[in-house]
């Protein structure tokens, strides 16, 4: 839907562009959304073309962890739901805050450029092409693929972990799965369910984190602890990671030469047991690749049909590189771009814990950036100002791994603290919309 006095663009309506949309709604900030896909969820619809959700997905971070505010998961919801559930919660937030009617769908932005004088032109794949003064990117950060160089040729299959849907496409074959994250771990082990081998061949070493903790979602149980310096926080949670899995080394993988934090956290309960039954087998990294044959640095190698090469994604906005520049942007807050007045991106965050409250808070700040342009100039130049000039240090002391996966990193409660600093700084508030009154009987549909 289009309103003749909007003059900021949402684009993306996945959880990002859902806050952020909002957050608009809630601040009074008149907008046009757009979706190129046929409906709201971003990723978690799996039915959306080029969406690297799988079959076997759940959250990674906790329902308690992962709601929007003032609008929880459902508590009949499970601590890790699927990515039906999540799915089905996505669009139940969209249509109580009246958000989904809003949204153009099937309408794929194509180029984000400066226009002459102020603002930006944006261009549509229908051919249009529309001037507005702010835009606000939601693009997502899994969508273009990071394929990895083989030392070698291969004679077998390869292919992203993004096209990856179920075990049935492996069912009999020996596959080889590269990569020492989330989706990695949880793909070795749903292919192990049909696949004649799985080998999961990581780099280094990785931190494992179970999903539970003392019968709590691991992410509930360090936030209800009392808050302990970070490096407190390594030894301590180090320790306990030892005890309860043991030396990684009896299973095969290689003990992390980083401190707990440094890399991304990896969430998962079901790889050490795939491990211990043998239905994985974990191999360090690549060396060498000649036809079927894939040799380890270790030195030991097998036969392999399909490697399924979960590397993870390259960042940046595709369709605005001419005002954000290639790759990732250095963004404030991981939202303001420092170039362009009107310009920003929600959802660019890579942090260790769930994304949703970071997203959801950075949208209030956009939105209320853009109320103050009509309704406080002096604040909105303000605001501006430490813009353009403002690096705060959000890494708690935390040396962050150098893999491009970690540039731009935050630590989750340096960032949520500096957040909210500039929040009392600036006097703004949040400010949610009305919810739409919802119909008898109606609720998230699996
Ligand atoms: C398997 C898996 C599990 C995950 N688990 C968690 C978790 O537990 N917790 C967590 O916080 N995060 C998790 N994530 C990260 C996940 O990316 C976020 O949960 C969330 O989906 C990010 O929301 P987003 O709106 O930024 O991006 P997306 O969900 O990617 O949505 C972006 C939207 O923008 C649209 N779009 C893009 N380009 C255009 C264009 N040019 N024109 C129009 N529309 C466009 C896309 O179609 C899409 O709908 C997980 C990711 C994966 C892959």
């Amino acid at each position: 839907m289009s309103d003749a006095t909007a003059r900021v663009l949402v684009i993306g309506a996945g959880p990002a562009g859902l806050a952020t949309a909002r957050a608009l709604l809630g601040h009074g900030v008149p907008y046009d959304h757009v979706e190129r896909h046929a409906s709201v969820g971003g990723i978690w619809d799996i039915e959306a073309p080029g969406s690297p959700m799988y079959d076997a997905a759940h959250l990674i971070s906790s329902r308690t962890m992962s709601g929007f505010d003032g609008y929880p998961m459902p508590d009949d919801y499970p601590d890790y739901p699927n990515h039906r559930l999540v799915l089905a919660y996505l669009r139940a937030f969209a249509d109580a805050y009246g958000l989904t009617g809003r949204i153009r769908f099937g309408v794929q932005v194509e180029r984000v450029t400066a226009a002459p004088g102020g603002g930006f032109e944006v261009r549509l794949d229908d051919g249009t092409t529309t001037r507005y003064e702010a835009v606000v990117c939601c693009p997502g950060m899994q969508w273009n693929e990071s394929m990895p160089t083989l030392p070698g040729e291969f004679a077998g299959v390869l292919r992203h972990s993004r096209t990856y849907r179920s075990a049935d496409e492996v069912a009999g074959r020996r596959v080889l799965v590269l990569g020492g994250g989330n989706s990695a771990c949880d793909i070795a082990v749903d292919a192990s369910r049909t696949a004649a081998r799985v080998v999961l061949s990581m780099r280094r070493g990785y931190w494992f984190i179970p999903k539970h903790l003392f019968g709590l979602p691991s992410d509930v149980f360090a936030a209800s602890g009392p808050h302990l310096p970070v490096r407190v926080q390594q030894v301590a949670f180090q320790g306990a990671l030892r005890l309860l899995l043991g030396d990684p080394r009896k299973v095969g993988l290689q003990r992390p030469e980083h401190r707990l934090f440094e890399t991304h956290p990896v969430l998962n309960s079901s790889l050490h047991p795939a491990l211990q039954h043998g239905d994985v087998v974990a191999r360090p990294g690549v060396a060498a690749v000649d036809g079927l044959r894939v040799t380890f640095t270790d030195g030991r190698s097998e036969e392999v049909d399909e490697i399924i090469a979960a590397t993870g994604y390259r960042h940046g906005i595709p369709y605005a590189t001419e005002v954000f520049g290639p790759g990732r942007p250095d963004l404030h807050l991981t939202a303001f771009s420092r170039d362009h007045e009107g310009l920003f991106a929600v959802g660019l965050i890579e942090t260790n814990s769930g994304a949703y409250g970071h997203l959801d808070g950075v949208a209030q700040l956009v939105a209320a950036h853009l109320d103050d342009r009509v309704h406080d100039p002096e604040r909105y130049r303000r605001f501006r100002d430490l813009v353009r000039t403002d690096h705060p240090d959000l890494s708690s002391g935390i040396r962050f791994d150098g893999s491009p996966r970690h540039e731009g990193y935050v630590d989750a409660d340096a960032f949520t603290r500096y957040r909210r600093r500039i929040v009392e700084r600036m006097g703004w508030s949040t400010r949610l919309p009305e919810r739409v009154p919802v119909q008898a009987g109606a609720r998230p549909s699996t």
